[in-house]
């Protein structure tokens, strides 16, 4: 059903309504039905994850990089914002073209080949994070990029907003598997940085400079990803702690002895729960609702074994209760907490402010403290689960969207969450990125040097400005318009 109400992009003077429609037609001489006017099209691409709608004037589905090159060349003649889109699975608004212009759809390159001998993936934009993983394991390889979202979102999207995941704090995140990109700049010259080899020191480093620009830097088509072997064997854990002190000072025992889980995700009792009140199942009979410590450990059987020898004595003296799955079945019994968790806080309130924050390991029972504050002053449930091997945690924020006073309340509180973060030296955003929803953050986050110097390198590359405008730079007072209410394929029932 498409929605007609909030879907006006936001009138801006570089951007003219009337120019817009007037280079729309022209490129629809030029690229015929790969331009999509339907309103149902253009509105199925208004928005993403986050909701907020902003409706472009049309949707471009390209067959070949001489139709991006069309668009682009077009774009920067009539300056017509273009924002490109993978899945549109982004939580912050990156996607959502938030002055109109052209949607650049390349959900349908999807080409993937394997190099089984260098241990190369090379995927086009739009292959999903999922397919990629299936591709590489089927040749004995492993992406290990793991965004819950792999099912849906891209490479190209991925590499934009520089995903990570839950096995971050020992493999890293997008970028440190990205070899060589191949695409656009905004201003419509093809090129290549990196290549498909693994060592390149030739002049300064734009692939990097691209990673993490969510799409406003330039079009990837296409990557050279590196793989590592697969991990032979996994053992998986699971530990119900005191309290959240007990359970965030455990990781720095764990982590101080060399060991690097392959998953190490903290559950708070409020995440725990909101799962165990939906699935009516509780992992501790006799200790229900407290604080989790999910852990997997992989490699080799000897690694495996090795790092079950550090593991298993950890466990049994900083947890209450733990428990060890035998097989992959009840492996999957220890995850349904994690993974039901996150959809079963919305019987806490209809909407959720969901935070990727980032905090130094040393500061871990500082932020438990200030949680817990934050939940009494704001009068709002609050639940948080993460990735306590790198300091990532999901602080969400639960409110009705239909009560002011809520609404008003939430605001605050995230406000004073991200003066928190700042304040103890981590990151606003771990992986989601600024987008849209943390415009209003920025400042709080980066000085007036390091944003000056972001706006150098956005004029440098993309002199009209065309590509993904609206994003990161300026505050937008997200609060002030409606999401639109629709289900979204990974959304939870
Ligand atoms: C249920 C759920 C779980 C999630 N879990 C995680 C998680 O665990 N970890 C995590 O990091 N994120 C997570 N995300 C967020 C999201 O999936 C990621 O940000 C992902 O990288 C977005 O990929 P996409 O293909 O959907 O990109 P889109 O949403 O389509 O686009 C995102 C940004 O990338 C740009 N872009 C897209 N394709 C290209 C391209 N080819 N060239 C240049 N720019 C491009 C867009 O312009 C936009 O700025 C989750 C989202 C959901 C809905």
């Amino acid at each position: 059903m498409v929605e007609t109400e909030n879907l006006n992009p936001i009138a801006n003077e570089a951007f003219p309504v009337a120019r817009i429609r007037k280079a729309t037609r022209l490129l629809q001489e030029r690229l015929g039905t790969k331009v999509r006017l339907s309103q149902a099209e253009r509105y199925r691409a208004s928005f993403d994850g986050m909701k907020l709608a902003f409706q472009p004037g049309a949707v471009v589905r390209p067959r070949t990089e001489a139709d991006i090159a069309a668009v682009l060349e077009l774009a920067n003649r009539h300056r017509v914002p273009v924002t490109v889109r993978g899945a549109g699975s982004s939580l912050t608004g990156s996607a959502a073209p938030v002055f109109g212009g052209w949607i650049l759809d390349l959900s349908a390159w999807k080409k993937i080949i394997i190099d089984a001998e260098m241990g190369l993936a090379r995927a086009q934009a739009g292959a999903t994070v999922e397919a990629v993983q299936e591709a590489a394991a089927e040749a004995g390889w492993y992406y290990p990029p793991d965004p819950s979202s792999k099912k849906y979102c891209t490479i190209g999207g991925t590499i934009a907003c520089n995903a990570g995941g839950m096995r971050g704090g020992r493999y890293g995140v997008t970028r440190d598997y990205v070899l060589a990109l191949r695409g656009f700049l905004p201003t419509g010259e093809r090129v290549q940085w990196g290549a498909d080899v693994k060592k390149y020191a030739c002049g300064f480093n734009l692939r990097d400079l691209w990673i993490g620009s969510e799409g406003m830097l330039g079009v990837v088509t296409e990557a050279t990803l590196r793989l590592i072997p697969r991990p032979e064997r996994r053992a998986t854990l699971v530990g119900a702690f005191a309290d959240e002190a007990a359970a965030l000072g455990a990781v720095r025992r764990l982590l101080g002895r060399r060991i690097l889980p392959s998953i190490l995700e903290f559950l708070d009792r409020y995440s725990v729960r909101c799962a165990e009140r939906a699935s009516g199942k509780r992992l501790f009979a006799e200790k229900p609702g407290r604080p989790l410590m999910l852990v997997e450990v992989e490699g080799s059987a000897a690694e495996v074994e090795a790092q079950l020898a550090v593991v298993r004595p950890w466990l049994a003296a900083e947890a209450m209760a733990c428990r060890e799955a035998a097989d992959p079945a009840e492996a999957e019994v220890l995850w349904s907490v994690r993974r039901g968790c996150s959809g079963a806080m919305f019987a806490l309130g209809d909407a959720k402010l969901n935070e990727d924050i980032v905090v130094p390991m040393h500061h871990y029972e500082t932020l438990a403290a200030f949680l817990e504050t934050l939940r009494k002053s704001s009068r709002l449930p609050i639940a948080t689960f993460g990735h306590a091997a790198d300091g990532n945690f999901h602080v969400n924020i639960m409110y009705h969207r239909d009560n002011p006073a809520e609404c008003a309340r939430a605001e605050k509180a995230v406000f004073r969450l991200m003066k928190k973060v700042a304040a103890l030296g981590g990151a606003i955003s771990g992986e989601h990125g600024i987008g849209l929803a943390k415009t209003p953050f920025l400042r709080l986050a980066r000085s007036e040097a390091e944003i000056g110097a972001m706006r150098a390198v956005k004029r440098a590359l993309d002199p009209n400005g065309i590509l993904n405008p609206g994003k990161l730079f300026d505050p937008l007072p997200v609060w002030e318009r409606r999401p639109v209410r629709e289900r979204l394929p990974w959304d939870h029932a």
